[in-house]
């Protein structure tokens, strides 16, 4: 079995695939331009197979996921239900940085250390593709191919109700109650989904590269407050301890608490450093494993996550409250000043609150 899976419902970036998926409830639909008329199978169905190993059947599942739509939130639920957590580490920091050299590394670490499948989720909220088809992800995953245990998936914005942010921690539940005992989530740059993402993991590595300013730049992309552990990647190059004192100092400067984030001097494309990085990730997975810090952890994640999935359902409530034609003059009038914006916000929610649109079951959509 292919370690990098596609799922054949999702458009490849060749373009010889159409993507007409989602016309029926469980995200199935037909291809265009292949002899191949699939029967869509219940998200039930699939779960139950996804469980017993059939990889395509995960990877349906993951695109379901992805899209909003009932299917995925039934998904959702199912691996919800089973409540299995993988382990999670994100790894995030500027494009080039050699974040997917890293994973490839890591990933074989993982495999070779302990028992457990191992899945990567390679998220790019600024690619229109998603389901494998990020084509550096393959090629430099190639490594793995022959590993049954691993399973790599790209993952990109299609639509999901609360984004990445959302799609992405249910995607990780989906792997867990599929066996994967750990998955890593990579992300293709530090923009703010991107940061958001990797941060919404039980161990996020930051990798910066020597050079001046870089722990600067990471300082001010938010990175010094969500990284439990730094990577000064490229220390074959110069300016690496450099950047590695930048960064220790920085941490002087903070504010401190019972773990204090190492930071590892690597070079991924020969390996060097990687079984201490390894080390330390699993050493940051022991600390979180006393005094409940874990759960500590997943609790705020889980909370995080709920007012995403909230906030998107009011928003999308409000919207077509607003764009129905008994709304119409609302905006009119809060131009025109004869509403304020805190009194249309009050009609609007209670609306949205009390009756929901038309009054449907949230579930049924
Ligand atoms: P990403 O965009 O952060 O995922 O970075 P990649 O893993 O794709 O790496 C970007 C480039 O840097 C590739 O050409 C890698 O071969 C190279 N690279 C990765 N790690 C190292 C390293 O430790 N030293 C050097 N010199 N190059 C590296």
């Amino acid at each position: 079995m292919n370690g990098s899976i596609e799922d054949p419902d999702v458009s490849s970036t060749g373009g010889s695939h159409a993507d007409v998926g989602g016309s029926g409830p469980e995200g199935g639909g037909y291809r265009v331009g292949t002899s191949v008329t699939r029967v869509a199978q219940p998200p039930g169905a699939l779960f139950e197979a996804a469980r017993s190993g059939d990889r395509l059947a995960l990877a349906r599942l993951l695109t379901l996921v992805e899209r909003s739509g009932g299917a995925g939130r039934e998904v959702a639920a199912l691996a919800y239900s089973v409540g299995s957590e993988p382990a999670t580490v994100g790894i995030t920091g500027a494009p080039g940085a050699g974040k997917s050299t890293l994973t490839d590394r890591l990933v074989a670490l993982a495999r070779s250390s302990t028992e457990a499948s191992v899945g990567v989720l390679a998220v790019d909220p600024s690619s229109p593709f998603s389901g494998g088809a990020i084509l550096g992800d393959r090629v430099r995953m190639q490594g793995h191919a022959l590993d049954d245990g691993v399973f790599i998936r790209s993952m990109a914005t299609r639509g999901q109700l609360g984004g990445l942010a959302v799609a992405v921690p249910e995607a990780v539940r989906v792997l867990g109650a599929a066996g994967f005992g750990m998955v890593f989530v990579e992300t293709v740059g530090v923009g703010q989904v991107e940061v958001e993402v990797a941060s919404a993991t039980d161990t996020t590595v930051v990798v910066v590269n020597p050079g001046w300013g870089d722990a600067v730049q990471a300082s001010k992309a938010g990175l010094l407050e969500v990284a439990d552990v730094f990577v000064v990647n490229k220390a074959d190059r110069p300016g690496a301890r450099e950047t590695r004192r930048d960064l220790e100092q920085m941490l002087d400067l903070g504010p401190g608490g019972a773990w204090r984030p190492p930071v590892v001097e690597t070079s991924a494309s020969n390996g060097e450093g990687l079984q201490e990085l390894f080390g330390e990730i699993e050493r940051h997975r022991e600390f979180l494993g006393s005094e409940g810090r874990l759960e500590t952890r997943r609790r705020l994640r889980a909370e995080r996550e709920l007012m995403k999935v909230l906030g998107a359902r009011v928003e999308e409530r409000v919207t077509k409250i607003l764009g129905s034609p008994e709304h119409a003059g609302l905006l009119a009038e809060l131009a025109a000043g004869r509403i304020d914006p805190y009194g249309a916000a009050q009609q609007l929610l209670e609306e949205a609150l009390i009756r929901g649109p038309g009054g449907e079951d949230d579930r049924s959509r």
